[in-house]
Order: structure tokens, then sequence, then C-alpha cells
């Protein structure tokens, strides 16, 4: 392939982002040929997962071959971790001493899983990373500030290294709190970030309340990537962040157990990119399992990380729920789009009043509305036989006034885009609980017990 020096600036990896999707889906197959002989030979684990289906790496050859593998899902990995070499167990396919990085899952879901990572590994999450940060923007001229508490969970670290192999200036925001983070931001006129939605809003409120700064016109961040939560990819919350910073607001998604898998682009086309280089997305029908190919409908993501071999990701069972979209993007990269990124979870998308909800639609709707507050929380319950639906929401400062017409405005929204009719709660700003990094906003009470 011939690649002009303005193509060679616009892509991180010129080649393999633009490589013609019938290349890609050669590639992806090879190399899941190549992780599953090495996961077959060195992994207890995934021998006796692939022996107990009667499958040997052979007998994979094409890209619908595939779907034959076993899914692996993260209670799996719970077991494996009780079994030798500690504390990672049997999935580990390289020695002990070849592991170079701890880290370990949030818990949210569980108990939390551990990951191992070679060095080889940790350059791959890099790698991975730097595609994303490139592809948004990031360039040597910028200051990168990571608001982030350093610790076991691998969130920004990765992106940490990939903006230096970018090289970027790093700035390490640690155990700083929130005010002094933002006060070095601003000292240093850092020019880019990292941070969950949930952090990016609360920060600004932050430097509105407590120090006066108003992070659109008084700091110089112009680009702020994001991770953890879909908000990013949530229309009306994106565009909340990019209003308070007055900067572009990028979603990228990516999992311990998995790497950084997906990016948005400069050109924000309504959805994020897969990077079908380093992972094989698969999305199954979540009734069927059948694999769907085409765009329109909605399928459970199950992934492999084509490249990670310490403790492989095959056929990850991720519990996302995602649909192809049906178009390619401007800016040239030939990685597929999934539509609106990360809908939600197979957990989280649940049947109210027998219509299918992702709590993600309600917090668009929330979002779009001026007059309310950033802070939402919604509470499924169940009054006798019937589900009923609470939403709390905070009112602005000086809307008292237009309190019956935002409460319409709320309803009507949410009639059209969730199909239900919600109990609507008004609480004064700053009632609502606030979260630090991952907010838990949706609450079903139905499953308690
Ligand atoms: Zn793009």
């Amino acid at each position: 392939m011939k690649i002009s020096n303005k193509e060679a600036t616009r892509y991180w990896n010129p080649v393999l982002e633009r490589l013609p999707q019938e290349k890609l889906r050669a590639l992806q197959v090879k190399k899941f040929k190549k992780i599953l002989s090495w996961a077959f030979e060195r992994s207890k684990f995934h021998r006796r997962l692939y022996q107990e289906a009667g499958l040997e790496p052979g007998d994979i050859k094409t890209y619908k071959d595939v779907a034959k593998v076993p899914k692996v899902e993260k209670s799996m990995m719970r077991d494996i971790q009780r079994k030798e070499p500690f504390p990672y167990g049997d999935a580990l396919c390289v020695p002990l001493e070849e592991v170079t990085e701890f880290h370990q899952t949030s818990g949210t879901t569980g108990v939390p899983v551990y990951q191992a990572d070679s060095w080889q590994d940790w350059e791959w999450w890099a790698e991975a990373w730097a595609t994303i940060l490139y592809a948004q923007g990031y360039r040597r001229k910028d200051r990168v500030f990571i608001p982030f508490g350093y610790n076991i969970f691998v969130a920004f670290w990765a992106g940490h290294y990939a903006a230096e192999k970018l090289g970027c200036e790093v700035i390490p925001g640690g155990v700083l709190d929130t005010e002094a983070r933002i006060l070095k931001m601003k000292e240093l006129k850092a020019s880019a970030m990292m941070a969950t939605p949930t952090y990016v809003l609360g920060m600004a409120d932050t430097a509105r309340k407590k120090l006066g700064i108003e992070p659109a016109g008084d700091l110089n961040i112009k680009k702020i990537t994001c991770a953890g939560e879909p908000g990013a990819s949530i229309p009306s919350t994106k565009r909340r962040m990019e209003e308070a910073w007055g900067a572009k607001v990028y979603d990228h998604v990516g999992a311990t157990e998995i790497g950084a898998w997906g990016f948005e682009c400069l050109e924000q086309p309504g959805g994020l990119h897969v990077n079908e280089a380093l992972f094989m997305v698969q999305l199954e029908d979540l009734t069927t399992g059948e694999l769907i190919e085409d765009s329109g409908r909605r399928g459970k993501i199950v992934i492999t990380a084509l490249d990670r071999m310490a403790q492989p990701c095959i056929r990850f069972d991720s519990k996302d729920v995602a649909e192809w979209a049906d178009f390619f993007c401007g800016c040239g990269r030939t990685f597929r789009i999934i539509k609106g990124g990360v809908i939600g979870r197979t957990d989280d998308i649940t049947k109210i009043k027998g219509v299918l909800v992702a709590p993600s639609a309600i917090e668009e709707v929330v979002r779009s509305i001026n007059g309310l507050g950033n802070e939402y929380e919604v509470v499924v319950s169940k009054k006798g036989d019937l589900d009923d639906i609470t939403l709390k929401i905070e009112l602005l400062p000086g809307q008292e006034g237009n309190r019956q017409q935002i409460l319409r405005q709320l309803q009507d929204q949410l009639r059209l885009k969730t199909n239900l009719g919600y109990h609507i709660e008004v609480h004064t700003i700053n009632s609502l609980p606030r979260y630090d990094v991952k907010a838990k906003r949706f609450k079903d009470l139905r499953k308690v017990g």
C-alpha cells in the first residue's frame, strides 16, 4: 500500500488503520489461530475448556469457525484464581517471573479478578492506547494531565504510558485532591486530560464552586478522553462536558481483562471504532447467540485480544451490548464502528413493565433538558404485582418558576425515548448522592432478595 506523507501523519499506524475489511478479517483469523494454539499448549484452564468442548486449535479455519470456540466468563476467571500459580491461577501462559504488571478488576460485580501482564503485554497495552490517543489528536506538543488515583485498577495507567510513547508531556495527578488537581492543571496550562464522565462533570463543579474557576474560560484543556462509563457516547452528557470545559470530549472503551479495544476519533462519527487490528469483536444475538454481521441489531459483545499473551483473553463474554453502524467513518479508518458506543450491559438492560430499557437512554433524556442538574437516580421497584420507576432529579437554582414546564418536557421525552411513564421526584441541587469516579445511578430493587 502506498502512503502519502499527509496520510502518515493522520494515523498512528497508517497501514493497519486503513487495511481493507477483507484483509483485516484475514489478519484477525490468522492471529486468532495463533493465540488459540498458544493458550491450548500453555494454559491448563484453556486446554480443559476446549477439550471438554471436543475442540482442537486446528478445527478453526475461518472467521465463522471462531464461534465454535467456547466463551469465557468473568465467573470462570474467579475460579481459576484459586489454582496455582498464586495469585493468577492456571490460565497463565508464561512463567511467573515473566509477569511484570499486576492489576485487578474493580469488583463492582463481585470478587475482583486478578490480571497478569508481561512486559510484552504492557507494551501492547500502550500500543492500543497510542492508537486511541493519536486518533483523538494527541501529539507531541500536548501536556496531558491524568487526574487518576494511580493504584491497583488499570484505568488510565496504559493511557499514561501511551501518551509518553507519543511524545506528550504527562502530568500524573495521583493522590492530589480535586482542587489541587485543578490548580495544577491551571498553573501548567495542561492541554488534555483523561477521566470518567462522572469525574469530568464533578471537577467542573468543584472548579466553579470552590475555586471560582470557569473550566471553559480559565483552563487550557482542549481535549478530554473518557473511559469507565458510557457517558462520552451519550450525546447530552457529552454536550454538558464539552460546554463545561470548552473542550472536545472523546469516548474510549476497554476493560482490565480485555484491553483498550474501542475509541472515538476526531470526526466524532456517532460511534466507536473497534481496533480490529488488535482485537476481534463479534456480536451475538441476545437470545439465539447467532453471529450478527449486519447493522441495526443489538448483540452481546464477545471479544478476543489477539496479541495478549501472559493471561489471554479469548472469546471473553463482556456482557456489553452494542450494534454495528451501517456506515464507515470519514476519517478513513477501515475499522468498523459500533453505533452510539456501548449501549449497556446485559445485566443492566432490563425489562420494566414489559419494555426493554437501557439506563443510558434515561441519562440521555435527563441531561438533554436545560434546567436540570447533572445528577439523577433511577429506582425500579415492585408495587404489588406492578413495576414502578421513580426518577429523582435535581432542579437547578433559579428554575423554580419553570418547574412545571421542565417536568412536562421531561415526562414527554422519557415517554418518547423509553416508552415508559415515571414517578418524578424533584430534589434540590446537591442533595442526590455524588460519586467520585464511577457512578451507581440505576437501582433495581426487584433484584434484591
Ligand atoms: Zn473515524
